[in-house]
């Protein structure tokens, strides 16, 4: 199972391997690493498109139990290859094995997260009215209703969590867990990483007995294989992370449609910090000290990187300023992901340098090839006020600092903030209690609100809340991590005036999978 072969896994078949392919690169060294891949041909994604739409009536209806040994597999079989996987995954990332080694853990965990959920059932919201023949003026009917899967959905792999947001990730575990067979759009990152789980997922299809249209991962460029997969007819649904720009294309691609379909796309986000009194007077430096940690973690590559920063200007300013600038100027160096992202950063650092809004106050000494040093602007709410520049996301160890004079300046630039996947608030409770009204916008601005803590790290649970309101992503309504990331993929069906033994089993009287149900408004087992 650790074979790579370069090729496409179209169910339980290969992608043809005769046309030109392309490489991954080790972003540490600039080293081609073998072998090549083949993108996929419109035959191929019509295939995989086919088998999908095949497996779904019988892939939707399985039982909690069947899908959840379905997933508990997958992450078994990734457990099983870790060691050949994390060692590729190095080699096409950069990324720290200590780094690897989590995210594989975090990758099999979230599976077996959704593998819990499904296994106990009350997640499908299971609701019943029974009938009343004998209400006036009418009678009441029988009103059944429960949470069904949309149908085959298309995941782009993001290219920062080569595994927990690719080919096995949270938007491809939630997808299964729904009970909709995913096609997978590999990123070019890391595409042997993507083709050493994909065939652990492919084996896992076959080994649970499965139709092979259940999964099926694709290698080939977005504008091409992804937008043909998008517009494909069979699909219904996309779970995308990436740039505003991929995200943004590709909704427009899912709205054109004949059949507009959802794309749940995780995009920019600056992810604000607000650092109130009663914190920078009580810890400044320890604060500035996570801070570094926190936007230099993945060199900067988090869609959780806190990228602005904001507090009272003040003697209290003074120490946190100077700890944060001395752990800037460290020279350390971060390697980014791919070409791509590293011109990127280089440009848009280029970009802000030359705002005369902020100042560039540390950066580490430039680097070569991938590898780049952190950077640290700071401005007064003024200039951020009139810069909307200064607000956009870098990709990459860099943040801004942004100091206020008065009270009202930050809730200004609070009241003002796109949607964000989250906001920080350094605090006392005093503080709390003192910027009660900041915390009431911010609650509008963005999916999570961290307290004394730092945004990098997201807890797959069952309160996860990551998503928030537009660019963060495309549907505030949403989280892409955690158990909630299921809802996605659903839509509510009603059954009126069914025999108990015509309905799911979720939906019969009697509660033969003895699930939390609402029944004529009242929760329980019954
Ligand atoms: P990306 O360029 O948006 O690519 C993500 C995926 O979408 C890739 O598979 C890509 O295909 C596809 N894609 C991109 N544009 C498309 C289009 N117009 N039509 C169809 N498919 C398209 O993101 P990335 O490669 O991960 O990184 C680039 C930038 O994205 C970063 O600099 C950063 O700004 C942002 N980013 C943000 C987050 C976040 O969570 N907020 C995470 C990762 C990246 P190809 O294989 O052809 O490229």
């Amino acid at each position: 199972m650790t074979k790579i072969s370069g090729k496409s896994l179209i169910g339980f078949r290969e992608g043809a391997g005769t046309a030109a392919g392309f490489h991954g690169v080790n972003p540490a060294t600039g080293q081609k690493l073998e072998p090549p891949f083949v993108s996929a041909t419109s035959e191929e994604v019509e295939l995989a498109a086919r088998l999908a739409g095949e497996a779904f009536p019988v892939f939707s209806r399985l039982a909690g139990r069947e899908k959840a040994k379905f997933l508990r597999t997958i992450a078994a079989k990734i457990e099983a290859i870790a060691e050949p996987l994390i060692e590729r995954a190095e080699q096409e990332t950069a990324l720290p094995k200590a780094r690897l080694q989590g995210e594989t853990a975090r990758t099999c965990g979230q599976l077996r997260l959704f593998a819990q959920l499904v296994e106990e059932g009350s997640w499908v919201n299971a609701r019943i009215d029974t009938a009343d023949p004998e209400r006036k003026p009418l009678p009441k009917p029988d009103v059944r209703s429960l949470l069904r899967p949309l149908g085959p959905v298309v995941v782009f792999g993001a290219s920062n969590f080569p595994l927990a947001f690719s080919v096995a990730g949270g938007d491809t575990a939630s997808a299964f867990a729904a009970g909709s067979p995913v096609i997978v759009k590999a990123h070019h990152s890391h595409p042997g990483t993507s083709e050493l789980v994909g065939r652990a997922v492919q084996e896992s299809v076959r080994e649970c007995g499965l139709p092979e249209g259940v999964f099926s991962m694709l290698f080939g460029s977005g504008t091409q294989v992804g937008v043909a997969l998008v517009k494909h007819p069979v699909v219904k649904a996309v779970g995308f992370t990436g740039s505003r720009t991929g995200g943004k294309a590709l909704m427009a691609v899912a709205a054109a449609r004949p059949e507009p379909i959802p794309v749940y796309a995780e995009m920019s986000s600056t992810n604000p910090v607000f650092i109130l009194p009663g914190a920078l007077r009580e810890r400044g430096e320890q604060i500035a000290t996570g801070l570094h940690g926190s936007f230099t973690l993945g060199a900067g590559q988090f869609c959780t990187k806190p990228g602005m920063v904001f507090f009272a200007q003040g003697g209290e300013a003074e120490a946190f300023k100077s700890k944060l600038r001395q752990a800037v100027s460290q020279p350390q160096s971060f390697t980014l992901l791919n070409s791509g992202i590293t011109s990127a950063y280089r440009e848009s650092l280029g970009k802000r340098k030359q705002n005369a809004s902020s100042k560039l106050t540390v950066e580490a000494p430039p680097k070569e090839g991938l590898a780049v040093g952190a950077a640290l602007f700071e401005t007064d709410a003024e200039a951020f006020l009139k810069e909307p520049e200064l607000a956009e996301e870098i990709f990459g160890p860099s943040t801004i600092l942004v100091e206020h004079s008065q009270r009202a300046q930050v809730l200004e630039i609070a009241r003002g903030l796109e949607g964000h996947l989250t906001a920080t608030v350094h605090g006392t409770e005093q503080d709390l209690r003192d910027f009660a009204d900041l915390i009431a916008i911010l609650e509008t601005k963005v999916g999570r609100i961290v307290f004394n803590a730092f945004p990098t790290g997201v807890e797959v649970c069952h309160a996860m809340v990551h998503g928030g309101p537009f660019p963060s992503t495309s549907d505030g309504r949403s989280t892409s991590v955690g158990t909630q990331a299921i809802f996605r993929f659903v839509r509510p069906v009603c059954f009126q005036g069914f025999p108990t033994s015509a309905l799911p089993a979720e939906l019969q009287d009697g509660n033969p999978l003895g699930i939390w149900r609402l029944v004529n408004g009242e929760l329980g087992k019954k």
